[in-house]
């Protein structure tokens, strides 16, 4: 008996002591980028409606029809196919299990690991309830707020991304940079936004956004960094197809610019964890393509890429996966016990983990 306890005990600590090469996270999204549009590029029904904007459909189709599936999301998406995806675990079918399939729920299931469909069940800005991966992140991990931040083109991130008011740091939707450290490239940047307005009050140009990510990663060197897009989804709502493709071809311009920038600096090299994902699907006919909702057919869909030291690549290597698994799956890659992150109903995903952490 006394041996038996023995042996078990030498078998669990090995496993129990793996510790991931993640040193830092970096979690970006596309507002409402269907799968469709990721791994088959430019969709032919749409590419061909009668719409705002589409007087150069022709022109569209030039630029992003090809012969075949691949080389047709490769050219709408030349970055994430090229460099990121052979290297990442990627996942084309993961399930929103909130109720509502619209962005505040969508989001706050990425960050909290389950849906509270009881309290969070619209876009209304109300304080998120929950504590998110991010704080969490924060708290465990003893980092200080500029650590970890969040930059949003929709002004909601400000209730979503935090629990308690102030804990990290968030700059969402047309919002002065006041964050102490910041360069003057970001405060360039902070004063533009009031001069390059999209057609939205509540959400900024997803440039503006992402330069001010990448300007922020560069000088202040975060350990937890989520940047959230927004264009994908209030061009979809607008019926501009045209605009839609080419806010997707901005976001893989974007992925080049951040993995570029994670490579060439030492701190992040090899030791970082992106993370790439939605928060909802939409419709897949001409009727319903730009809408997503509980009534919507297919809003609850949407994809996933994981890339970094402790992820295998492969496609679809674990077929069960749910928008809740990603922050418990964040959770494993920085090290930490998913059970002391309250209120988790998802679980990590297996095939975007090392065999050790699994
Ligand atoms: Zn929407």
């Amino acid at each position: 008996m006394r041996i038996r306890i023995l042996l078990t005990l030498v078998c669990v600590v090995p496993l129990a002591a793996a510790a991931p090469a993640t040193r830092n996270i970096i979690l970006v999204t596309a507002d409402g980028l269907r799968w469709q549009e990721v791994f088959h590029g430019i969709d032919p029904l749409l590419a061909r409606e009668r719409s705002a904007g589409m007087e150069k459909a022709e022109e569209r189709r030039r630029k992003y029809e090809r012969p075949n599936q691949q080389q047709q999301r490769e050219a709408l998406m030349p970055f994430f196919w090229k460099t990121i995806a052979p290297q990442a675990a990627v996942f084309s079918n993961v399930k929103v299990t909130n109720a509502f399939r619209v962005s505040y729920p969508g989001y706050n299931e990425i960050l909290t690991g389950h849906s509270d469909d009881v309290r969070i069940h619209g876009n209304l800005a109300v304080r998120n309830p929950n504590e998110t991966v991010l704080e969490f992140l924060k708290r465990k991990l003893r980092l200080s707020k500029s650590q970890v931040a969040l930059f949003a083109s929709w002004e909601t991130f400000r209730a979503i991304g935090e629990h308690t008011e102030g804990s990290i740091s968030i700059n969402a939707g047309y919002q002065t940079i006041d964050f102490p450290n910041a360069s003057p490239r970001m405060l360039d940047l902070s004063l533009m936004q009031f001069h390059l307005l999209t057609p939205w009050d509540e959400a900024r140009h997803d440039f503006i956004t992402g330069a001010l990510a990448l300007e922020y990663l560069k000088t202040i060197q975060p350990r937890v960094l989520e940047i959230s897009f927004d264009e994908t989804d209030d061009w979809a709502h607008d019926h501009r197809y045209d605009r839609v493709l080419d806010a997707i071809a901005e976001f893989d311009g974007f992925l080049e610019r951040l993995w570029t920038a994670v490579q060439s600096m030492p701190q992040y090299r090899g030791r970082t964890t992106l993370i790439v994902t939605s928060d909802h699907g939409r419709g897949s006919t001409v009727a319903e393509w730009s809408d997503h909702g509980r009534a919507i057919e297919g809003a609850d869909r949407v994809w996933l890429a994981i890339v970094g030291p402790d992820t295998p690549p492969g496609l679809d290597s674990d077929p069960g996966v749910e928008q809740r698994d990603i922050a418990p799956t964040i959770v494993r890659l920085m090290g930490l016990k998913v059970s002391d992150f309250q209120g988790v109903t998802g679980k990590p995903i297996a095939g975007a983990l090392s065999k050790g952490l699994q």
